[in-house]
């Protein structure tokens, strides 16, 4: 059994923690109520850190000149500057102090937003301008933490997304231990128990990566873990597709083509076109290899986090259909 580091996600303080939104309440998400159990929170309000209220006016983003404003929604005081001070000094003191493994951000706040705020043309009455931003602090976090998953409470209602985001922070969370430990023979393992898992996001990043741990340069742990870890960020990035995961399948299937009959092979090879086609989830082939895994006690595969990539319990097959 995978024995899962928990991993240190920053949230906006109104999603399911403080009702501190400008009117008073908070933000559901069923999906943060799970992962309370499993990862470390760290909360933020950026608006009650710029000393405002609760509840208060709310705020919004306007057009002025070449630049964005971040100003009350009635009476158009400006808060732009105080709003990017906290969030620049705030983010970087965090990346500091603390091993972010992932971010979860109010989907469309002028402050936390990602992606998708609107701006408006003035203060007062006034429509949403047709261009969308992302909001001050939600920008200042996605220039600050480049190499960590970020994602608004809404896009995390859509299964791929969540999926990826789950993986990625529970695999992070993992070197983050390999980092501490600075040895060789932990890296070799955690190399050896994402091969597939990588295999699946990118077969470039995975030969590099193999490079660094054959290590045939006998470069020092510390340099080998840096770079290490930026090829382990460039291949978690990238976004599973299903040609990438046939091949891996395909992989796995390999280990045991002496073993199965001709019937079995058939059958699995329907359940690839089946996941091919978005016939079938890609849990329903990896779940075929993984009862072959047990019945042929095949102990390379036991261990792979292909298999088991976030705690079980987290698994929901809720999907909201929004898209990215
Ligand atoms: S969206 Fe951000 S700034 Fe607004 S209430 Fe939530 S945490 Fe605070």
């Amino acid at each position: 059994m995978r024995e899962f580091e928990k991993p240190k996600i920053l949230i906006s303080r109104c999603i399911e923690h403080k009702a501190c939104r400008y009117d008073g309440s908070k933000i559901k998400s069923d999906f943060v109520k799970k992962l309370k159990k499993h990862v470390d929170f760290i909360t933020v309000c950026p608006e009650m850190q710029i000393g405002l209220p609760v509840p208060r006016e709310s705020l919004r983003l306007v057009e002025h000149k070449d630049s964005i404003k971040f100003v009350f929604s009635k009476s158009g005081e400006d808060k732009t500057k105080d709003m990017l001070d906290f969030s620049n000094e705030f983010l970087n003191k965090t990346k500091e102090k603390e091993n972010l493994h992932g971010i979860i951000l109010k989907g469309r706040s002028p402050s936390c937003g990602i992606k998708d705020v609107k701006v408006y043309k003035t203060h007062g009455k006034a429509m949403a301008l047709p261009k969308k931003e992302r909001g001050l602090f939600g920008k200042a976090a996605i220039d600050i933490f480049e190499n960590t998953p970020i994602e608004d409470e809404g896009r995390l209602t859509n299964y791929n997304i969540r999926e990826h985001f789950l993986t990625r922070i529970y695999a992070l969370a993992d070197f983050s231990k390999i980092k501490k430990k600075k040895t060789f023979k932990s890296l070799v393992k955690f190399h050896s128990d994402n091969k597939y898992l990588l295999m699946s996001y990118s077969q470039t990043n995975l030969k590099t990566l193999g490079k660094l741990v054959a290590n045939h340069e006998k470069k020092k742990i510390k340099e080998v873990l840096d770079e290490y870890e930026i090829y382990l960020n460039k291949a978690l990035k990238t976004r599973a597709n299903s040609a990438r995961n046939m091949n891996m399948l395909l992989h796995l299937m390999g280990y045991f083509s002496k073993e199965l009959n001709k019937d079995e092979k058939a059958f699995f090879l329907d359940t690839l076109q089946d996941y091919r086609n978005k016939k079938a989830p890609l849990s329903v082939p990896l779940n075929i290899i993984y009862s072959w895994v047990k019945r042929f006690d095949e102990p390379y595969l036991k261990t792979q986090t292909i298999f088991n990539p976030y705690p079980k319990e987290l698994l929901d097959i809720m999907d909201s259909g929004k898209t990215v």
